[in-house]
C-alpha cells in the first residue's frame, strides 16, 4: 500500500474529497459497496478516475464558505470558515468568491443570520421525523465538525439530540452533526443526550456518560464583524479625515 499526497487548491481538494465521499456514500446507500468500506471506496473511486477507467458523474458538489456580511463587502479582516476545511483568512476568502465569480462556477449566496453578540445561529424548524435538506446544511454550517466533545471527525449524521422516541423536535435546536461512531455510540445504553436553551449564546447540548459524568458540548461562533472600542473609532475616524 502506498500513500498519494496532492498539493492543490484548497476549494478544488475540498471539492474532491466531497465529491469521493458523496458517491462512495451513494455505493453503500444502494448495496453496491462490494463489502469495501467508505475510505476504501474513496481511494478505488479516486482509481478508476484518474486512469480513466470510469467516468465522472459531473453533478455538481457545493463548497460552502461561511463569510460575514462585512468580511465580504466591506473589507472587514473576521476570518470565514470552509466546510469541511475550517478558517480561511478574510482576504483569501473574498479572492475565492472573486475567483468563482470571474469563472464559470454557478455561485449562489445564502443568508445565515446569527446573533451580533455571541455568533449564535438562527433556528429553523421542520414536522418531519428526517431532517429536510436545508436543516442539514444549517447543522453543517453552525457545527463543522461533530459535536461530541474532544472529537472533531467530519460530520456524517444528523442526530436528534433527544431521540424521536422521546419527542424530541426536529429542529436546529434539538439537532447536531455527529460522526458516525460517536453516533452509534450515544445510542448505547447510559447515555443520555439534551439540547440547553440558552438566549444569546451559540447552541449547546449536554452529553452524559455510563459512568454519570456530563460535558457540555457548544457550537463554535459564526464568523462574525469584529466589535471595535470606542476609542477605536474615534482614531479611525480621526485617520480617515486626515
Ligand atoms: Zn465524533
Amino acid at each position: 500500500m502506498a500513500y498519494l499526497s496532492v498539493l492543490m487548491p484548497m476549494e478544488q481538494a475540498v471539492c474532491l474529497q466531497a465529491t469521493l465521499r458523496r458517491d462512495a456514500d451513494s455505493l453503500i446507500a444502494t448495496g453496491d459497496s462490494g463489502g469495501r468500506t467508505r475510505n476504501q471506496l474513496m481511494a478505488d473511486l479516486l482509481f478508476d478516475r484518474g486512469t480513466g477507467a470510469s467516468v465522472a458523474s459531473g453533478v455538481p458538489v457545493a463548497v460552502n464558505l461561511v463569510i460575514s456580511d462585512e468580511a465580504l463587502l466591506a473589507g472587514e479582516n473576521e476570518a470565514a470558515d470552509v466546510a469541511g476545511f475550517g478558517p480561511v483568512p478574510a482576504g483569501i476568502a473574498r479572492q475565492l468568491v472573486a475567483n468563482a465569480l470571474d469563472g464559470d462556477t454557478a455561485v449562489t449566496l445564502r443568508n445565515v443570520y446569527s446573533c451580533p453578540l455571541s455568533g449564535a445561529l438562527t433556528a429553523m424548524e421542520s414536522q418531519s421525523r428526517a431532517f429536510p435538506k436545508g436543516l442539514r446544511t444549517l447543522i453543517d454550517l453552525r457545527d463543522r465538525t461533530c459535536r461530541t466533545p474532544w472529537c472533531d471527525a467530519p460530520i456524517r449524521h444528523h442526530d436528534h439530540i433527544l431521540s424521536r422516541r422521546n419527542k424530541g423536535a426536529t429542529t436546529a435546536h434539538n439537532g447536531a452533526g455527529l460522526c458516525a461512531a460517536c453516533n452509534y455510540a450515544k445510542e448505547g445504553d447510559g447515555w443520555t443526550a439534551r439540547p440547553v436553551r440558552r438566549h444569546g449564546r451559540t447552541h449547546l447540548f449536554d452529553l452524559g456518560t455510563p459512568t454519570g459524568h456530563h460535558y457540555r458540548s457548544a457550537a463554535p461562533r459564526l464568523p462574525s464583524a469584529a466589535r471595535r472600542s470606542e476609542i477605536e473609532a474615534i482614531l479611525i475616524a480621526h485617520l480617515r479625515a486626515s
